[in-house]
C-alpha cells in the first residue's frame, strides 16, 4: 500500500463557476509551503491528493494553509478484490486504539461486483470477527473509510483538523497596520483566512521609538508569513507629523488627528501597492479612539474600505487567537508604540469634526504626508535576524 495525503477543501463547496480558480490558487499556495519537500500534488473538484515520503513533516506545514478544511492520511493499493480488501482493512487497523467503529465505503467504480452497502457490511463483519470492538454508526471511535476507484482500493481513517477559510490570495491584497500591539497581528491573521494576502504598514517615530520596536514589528510580520507567504513591511518615518500636531495643535485631540494621519497615508500606500482595503485591529470601545464617535472622525479622512476583523472581540477573546498563532509573546515585549509615546492625559472621546478641520488648517499637512509617503522604508521578512528575542 501507499500512503497519500488527502485534502478536503474549506468554504469552497459555496463557489461555483470560480471554484476552479480558488482550488488552482490553493494549490500553488501549497507549492509554495511545500517547495523544500520531495513531493508531487494533484487534484479534482472534489479534493486534493499530495504523494510524499515525509508525510508528517508534510501535514504540520499544511496545517498552516488557509482553505484546507481537513487532511486524511490514506493509502491507495492496487489489490481489489474483497479478500484483500478484508486483509487490508485489518493491517491498517492494527495500531489503531478505538473501541467503536463504522464502515463508510463509496464506489465510483461503477462496475465493481458488490454495491457499497454490501462492501462496508462484510468489511464490518470481518473487523468484528478478527478485533474485539463494536459497530457504532452515530458516534463512533473511528471511522474506515473506503474508497473503491477504478483500478485501486483507497483506504483513510480520522481526519486532520485544517484552518478552514479561503486560499491566501484569492480575494485580493489588503494593507494591514501593523503596530507592535496584540490586536493588529490578530486582525492581519483573521483577514488572511479570508483569502486576502497582506502588505504591512508600521508607523514609527524614532528617535522616540526603538529600532526594537520596529524589529518587534518586523517579527510579527514573519509569523504572519507564516501564514500570508508573500507580505512586504512598509515602514512610515512618522516624527515629524506626530511632533508637529503634539506641538501645535489641540492636545486632546492629538490622538484623532494622528489618527487620522495614518488613515490618509495608508489609503495613499494602499493605492500605490494595489491594495484594495486597509486593515486594522480596532475593536470598538477598546481605547478613546475606538469609540463609534472617534471612528467618524477618523474614517472622515478617507472613502477606502477598511476592514476591522476585531471590531467585536472581547480583548480575551483577541489574547486567545495571539497565543493560538504565537504572536502574544512578542506583542507584550515593553518596546513603546508611538502612540504610546504622544498619549494626551485626556484624549477626547467624541471628537468634534469642525474642531478638527480648524486645527488641521493650521498646518500644511499635505506636504508632511506627501514626504511620510515619499521616504517610506522597506523592511525585508526574509532574512532571518536575532537581534530582538
Ligand atoms: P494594537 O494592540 O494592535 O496595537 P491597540 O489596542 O493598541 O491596538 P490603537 O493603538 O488605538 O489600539 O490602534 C488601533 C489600530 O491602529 C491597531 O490595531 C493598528 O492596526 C493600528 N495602529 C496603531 N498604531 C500603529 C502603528 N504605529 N503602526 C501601524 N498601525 C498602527
Ligand atoms: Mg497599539
Amino acid at each position: 500500500m501507499k500512503k497519500i495525503i488527502i485534502i478536503k477543501y474549506g468554504e469552497l463547496s459555496t463557489k461555483k463557476d470560480n471554484k476552479n480558480y480558488f482550488i488552482s490558487k490553493l494549490k500553488d499556495n501549497i507549492e509554495i509551503t511545500l517547495k523544500n519537500i520531495n513531493h508531487n500534488t494533484y487534484y479534482d473538484f472534489g479534493r486534493m491528493f499530495v504523494e510524499t515520503k515525509d508525510t508528517d513533516e508534510v501535514i504540520s506545514h499544511l496545517k498552516n494553509v488557509f482553505g484546507i478544511q481537513g487532511m486524511f492520511i490514506g493509502y491507495t493499493s492496487n489489490k481489489t478484490e474483497l479478500e484483500d480488501i478484508k486483509s487490508e482493512v485489518l493491517e491498517l487497523l492494527q495500531n489503531k486504539d478505538f473501541n467503536t467503529f463504522k464502515v463508510v465505503t463509496k464506489r465510483s467504480n461503477k462496475n465493481y461486483p458488490i454495491n457499497s452497502m454490501d462492501v462496508s457490511r462484510m468489511i464490518g463483519g470481518h473487523i468484528l470477527k478478527n478485533i474485539d470492538c463494536k459497530v457504532d454508526v452515530h458516534n463512533p471511535d473511528i471511522v474506515v473509510n473506503i474508497e473503491i476507484r477504478n483500478d485501486e482500493i483507497l483506504y483513510y481513517f480520522e481526519e486532520i483538523k485544517g484552518l478552514g477559510g479561503y486560499p491566501v490570495g484569492t480575494l485580493g491584497r489588503g494593507l494591514l497596520m501593523l503596530s507592535g500591539g496584540i490586536d493588529s497581528p490578530v486582525a492581519g491573521y483573521m483577514t488572511i483566512k479570508r483569502g486576502v494576502e497582506l502588505y504591512y504598514l508600521y508607523f514609527e517615530s524614532r528617535p522616540h521609538t526603538s529600532i526594537e520596536a520596529r524589529n518587534k514589528v518586523r517579527e510579527l510580520a514573519r509569523k504572519l508569513e507564516k501564514y500570508n507567504t508573500n507580505g512586504k513591511l512598509m515602514v512610515v518615518n512618522f516624527t515629524k507629523i506626530q511632533e508637529t500636531i503634539y506641538k501645535n495643535l489641540d492636545t486632546t485631540y492629538l490622538i484623532t488627528i494622528m489618527r487620522r494621519m495614518m488613515y490618509r497615508i495608508a489609503e495613499r500606500v494602499a493605492k500605490k501597492n494595489k491594495c484594495l482595503a486597509i486593515v486594522n485591529g480596532e475593536s470598538v470601545g477598546q481605547v478613546a479612539s475606538q469609540t463609534l464617535s472617534s471612528m467618524i472622525a477618523v474614517n472622515d479622512v478617507t472613502s477606502y474600505p477598511i476592514l476591522r476583523p476585531l471590531c467585536s472581540f472581547d480583548k480575551l477573546d483577541i489574547i486567545e487567537i495571539s497565543k493560538k498563532i504565537d504572536t502574544y509573546d512578542i506583542s507584550i515585549l515593553p518596546y513603546e508604540d508611538c502612540c504610546t509615546v504622544f498619549v494626551p492625559r485626556h484624549p477626547v472621546i467624541n471628537p468634534n469634526l469642525k474642531h478638527i478641520y480648524n486645527e488641521e488648517s493650521k498646518i500644511d499637512f499635505n506636504t508632511l504626508i506627501d514626504e511620510a509617503v515619499n521616504t517610506i522604508e522597506v523592511v525585508d521578512l526574509k532574512e532571518i535576524k536575532s537581534d530582538l528575542l
